[in-house]
This record gives C-alpha cells, structure tokens and sequence, in this order.
C-alpha cells in the first residue's frame, strides 16, 4: 500500500492489522470477506468478472445468482429455515441482503436478484476495511486466505489448487446419485445383506431393493423413456459428448439395453432375498451414508434425470414406494475437493492451516449452505490472524452439520451435500412423529448455537444477533401489498416437506415465513466504494 499513514488512524490501523485474500466475490467468497473485515481484519476480495467470465454467470455483480432466485424454505422446522435462522444470529450478510431483496415466494426467501446482487456489491464495495480487485488470481495465494471461487473455478487456479492438495482430491463434475431417508424405506420388500456376506456388519452392510423379471421390464422402460436435463455447452466437450463419459447416468447405460443395467449397477450376484431364498433377477442396492446411518444412497445410481420424473421412476423400485429423498440424482460440472481427506471441521485445508475453503468447492450445495460456509471460514481466517481460537458450530446445528458431513463423510464415495435435517445427529431416544422431530432438529439447533456462541465469544461487538423468529416482521423490504401475499397457506405447507427433503437445486421449498430483521448495526452501509481494476 503506497499511502501516507501519519496523522490517518484507519491508514495506521491498516498497516498494524492483519490482512486477508479472499478469492471469488460469490455468496461465499463475500460472506467471507465481510464476516473478517467486521472482525477487524482487512480483507482484499479478488472476482475475476467482467475481465474473465465464467459459462454461468452474466453480470458484474458480486453474489449473483446463476440459477434459481430462491434460498429456500423459511420455515423454522425445515433444514433451510433453521440454517437462514442460525446465518441471521451469526450477522450474516448474504442473508441480510436476501431479506432486504425479497419477493413474495410461498413461504421460502426468494430474492430480486438484481436488487439482492446490487445490495451485496454495494456493501462489500464500501466497506472501509475491504478492497475489491476485479482481477483473475491464477495461483493459490501464499499468504492467509480463504478461496470461494465456486463450481465454475478458473482453469489455472484449478491447477494450482490440485498440485497443492493432489490432483486426485479435486473433481470437475457431479456425478450425484440419490440419496433417501432410512425410515422411508420399506423394510418388508427391501432386506439387509452384504454381496457374498463379506460385509462389516453381521447383518449385512448393504439395503438391496429387489426385482422381479417383469418389474425389471416396467422399470427399464420408465428409466428410459423419462425425461432428462439438457446439458449446457459448457458440460460438454467439443464433440458435444457430456464431461462424465466415464460415470455413465443409468438412462444412458439403460438405453445400451436392459442387460446394461442388470450385469452393471443392478446386478443381483451374491445376494440372496431371504423371503424367497433365491437370487433376484435384478436388484438396487443402497449404501449407508451418514455416521447416524439415517440416510443411504443408490449406488451407482448417478443420473440427469428430470427432478419430477426421476422420483417417478425411483418409486417404482421395491421397498422405495414411499421414499423420501434428501437429494435427487444430477450430474454436472462442478469443482469441488475431497473434504474429508483435504479439509478440517474448521474449513481450513490439512496442509496449510492459513487457508480456508468455502461454499461449493468445499462439497456444499444450496445457496444458503454455501453462503454460510464463507462465516465459518472466513470467520476462523480472521479469528485465527487475531490470535484466537478457530472454531465450528456444533453439528447439532444445521450450518455445523453441514461442515461436519463434508469434512467427516465417507471420502472414498464423497459427494456434495445441502442441508438436510438427515445429517444432524438423531435423538435418543429417537422422536417417531416426523412433525415433531422436525420441529425439534429446529429448536435444538438454535439452543446449540445460542450456548455455542457465547462460550466461542464467535460474534464481535455488533454482529449478534438475537432475533427470535416467531416475533419478527416479514420481510422488512417487502411492501405491505407483497406481504400480503406472502401469507402461507396449509397446501404450501404441505408441500415444503417435499421440496426440503428432495435436493432442490432449484431451492424452491414454500413454507411458512419466518424472516427476522437482523440487527441494523451489523449490516449498515459504510464508508465509500475502494474498487481497484
Ligand atoms: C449453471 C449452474 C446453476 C446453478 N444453479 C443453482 C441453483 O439454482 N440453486 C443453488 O442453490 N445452486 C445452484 N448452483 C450452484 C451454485 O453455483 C452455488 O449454490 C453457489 O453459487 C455457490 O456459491 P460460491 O460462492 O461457492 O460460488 P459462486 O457463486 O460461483 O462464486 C464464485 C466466484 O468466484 C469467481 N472466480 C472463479 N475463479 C476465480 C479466480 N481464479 N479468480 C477470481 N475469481 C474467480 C467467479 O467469477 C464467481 O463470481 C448452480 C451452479 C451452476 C454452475
């Protein structure tokens, strides 16, 4: 910095702080920077755009939304409420700007998304303690950093990125398969057994869903008449072959013809259904993917699929009439490292405890979940160049969980996950009544936060925030014609349990309205814009 520091306290103060890079101005990348600079910490925020665009994005903004406008489902006894409700106590910025930019959307925050990405740029650009470089940052930074550059890394950070940590860590693609909640598979058609009985457990590692030749025959046929997402040319490589060549979906395996799929992914060798003692012709086997062992998998089950129509299909499965699914099957590109071999709880990576991963490319998906990813490290980047401990919500809380299961899953089968109530530690004893354990993952979570923040000492002076949803105003920019409108209504609350417990990409969960106004003093506008090209 070539400024004159005598007699300018904020210049003096500059050069005694320590600084921070944060690379990638998204909803990661921002939070972050923003959660250290209020922390007292000077942060140079780099975003690559509009020098250097990415396939998705179209603005200049920071925080721009490439897809959907929607941050999901409000409600405070649904995975997405709790997690806004627990960003709202920790001074979140990207949620405070949501609200402010809010449409009427049924009960989940959905944004303007012109308002909400020009409420974001203006914060951070005139924050007295952040600089914004517009400017690709090409290697990783030597010094204390937090990298948020998302799905869409630039190549040659990507590069640098991989040597750093070994290339085997770093994928360039989803290839997702779905995952359903344990309790709603039919135990009565589905049974545990290992192949061969060469599992850990005794009574067998493995869920296998089985079929018969005719409900083979019915499946084969939906699978491949159903209707699939058109990739973007970007998820294609020149010849317009798709980048996952080699993790084929199970339609395009389906299509190779029905023995494709009985001798690959559904193949029944070494099982026996014990109701019949036979083979099954066919079978789909599900793998246990959380510790609580409250969600399992569909191996090999990776597909492009339409939402609507793959739970269709899936349903026709045995024993997943009635699933209920955290996530649906999707593959596209993405990067995004192996977290639980490269990352602590912390967000920091293994080999440099300086630097700190946040929102997709640490496996976090949703909007939301990548947006509060940048509080913990962005956060714990600061804490930790202020000399004070790092730290990471308690996973009884939705943002803890979902750092918890990234930096904790299986790595050998690792794949991104949003928040979901199916990766927050059970109850014991277990609460049977889905309502009522929902409604108590959601105060659980917040009383976990509260405690945790206070004895953390997590928030500085002016970012907590202690708003208690249930007493709080709508949307505090919403007109009162809109908020008029917002009023739920019993069938969308009906339909949230469906859209927060299947992945929505498109994070359109409809609930009942819960948003708070966070405490002004967090958020004001400060300072002019110091923007350097
Ligand atoms: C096509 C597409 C559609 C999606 N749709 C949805 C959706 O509907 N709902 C949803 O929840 N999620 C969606 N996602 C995932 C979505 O990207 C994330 O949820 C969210 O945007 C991730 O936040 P982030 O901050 O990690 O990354 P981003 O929001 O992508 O931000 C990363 C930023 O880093 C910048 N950058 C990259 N490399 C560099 C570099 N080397 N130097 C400087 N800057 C760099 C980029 O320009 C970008 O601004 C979609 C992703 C894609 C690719």
């Amino acid at each position: 910095m070539s400024q004159t520091l005598n007699g300018n306290p904020e210049a003096n103060a500059e050069r005694r702080t320590p600084r921070l890079d944060v690379v990638g101005g998204g909803l990661a990348g921002c939070e972050a920077a923003w959660q250290a600079a209020e922390r007292g910490v000077y942060v140079t925020l780099y975003e690559m755009r509009p020098k250097r665009q990415t396939p998705a994005h179209a603005t200049d903004r920071l925080a721009e939304l490439v897809c959907s406008n929607s941050l999901g489902s409000t409600r405070p006894d649904r995975a997405g409420g709790l997690l806004q409700a627990e960003m709202r106590r920790m001074g979140s910025l990207i949620l405070r700007a949501a609200e402010e930019s809010a449409v009427p959307a049924g009960g989940a925050l959905a944004v303007d998304r012109e308002a909400f990405a020009a409420g974001v740029t203006e914060r951070i650009a005139s924050h007295p303690r952040i600089t914004l470089v517009r400017d690709e940052v090409r290697t990783v930074p030597a010094g204390p950093a937090v990298l948020a550059t998302g799905p869409l890394t630039s190549d040659a950070l990507a590069t640098d990125l991989g040597a750093l940590l070994g290339a085997d860590y770093l994928y360039f693609f989803d290839a997702l398969c779905p995952i359903v909640e344990a309790d709603s598979i039919d135990m009565s058609l589905a049974f545990r057994q290992s192949r061969y009985d060469r599992g850990q457990q005794e009574e067998g590692d493995y869920i296998n869903c089985p079929l018969n030749e005719e409900e083979f025959a019915a499946f084969h046929a939906a699978l491949i008449a159903a209707e699939r997402i058109e990739l973007r040319d970007f998820e294609q490589d020149g010849e317009g072959q798709p980048f996952f060549e080699r993790c084929l979906p199970i339609e395009v395996l389906g299509e190779r013809g029905a023995q494709a799929l009985a001798f690959g992914p559904m193949r029944p060798v070494g099982l026996r259904d014990p109701r019949t003692g036979q083979r099954p012709h066919a079978v789909v086997q599900l793998r246990q993917d959380n510790i609580a062992g409250s969600l399992y998998n569909l191996v090999g089950f990776q597909t492009n699929l339409k939402w609507g129509a793959q739970a269709d299909v899936l349903r026709m499965i045995p024993g997943l009439g009635d699933a209920e699914f955290v996530r649906l099957g999707q593959m596209h590109r993405n990067t995004f490292v192996n977290s639980p071999s490269v990352l602590t709880p912390h967000l920091a990576t293994r080999v440099r405890d300086d630097l700190f991963l946040a929102g997709q490319i640490t496996g976090i998906e949703g909007y939301a979940g990548n947006a509060a990813s940048g509080i913990v490290a962005g956060a714990n980047a600061a804490r930790r160049l202020l000399g004070q401990p790092v730290s990471a919500p308690p996973p009884e809380t939705m943002l803890g969980a979902l750092c918890h299961y990234v930096t904790h899953a299986d790595g050998k089968h690792f794949q991104p996950m949003k928040a979901n109530f199916g990766i927050l530690p059970p109850f014991a004893p277990p609460v049977r009544n889905k309502r009522r354990r929902y409604h108590a993952y959601g105060e659980r979570g917040l009383a976990t936060l509260a405690s945790w923040l206070e004895a953390s000492s997590w928030n500085p002076a002016g970012m907590a925030i202690d708003a208690d949803p249930a007493v709080q105003p709508s949307h505090p920019a919403t007109s009162p014609a809109q908020a008029a409108k917002h009023v739920p209504t019993s069938d969308s609350a009906d339909t949230a349990d469906t859209a927060d417990t299947v992945d929505s990409k498109m994070g359109d969960g409809p609930s009942a309205s819960d948003p708070t106004e966070a405490s002004p003093s967090a958020i004001a506008p400060v300072a002019p814009a110091q923007e350097t090209a």
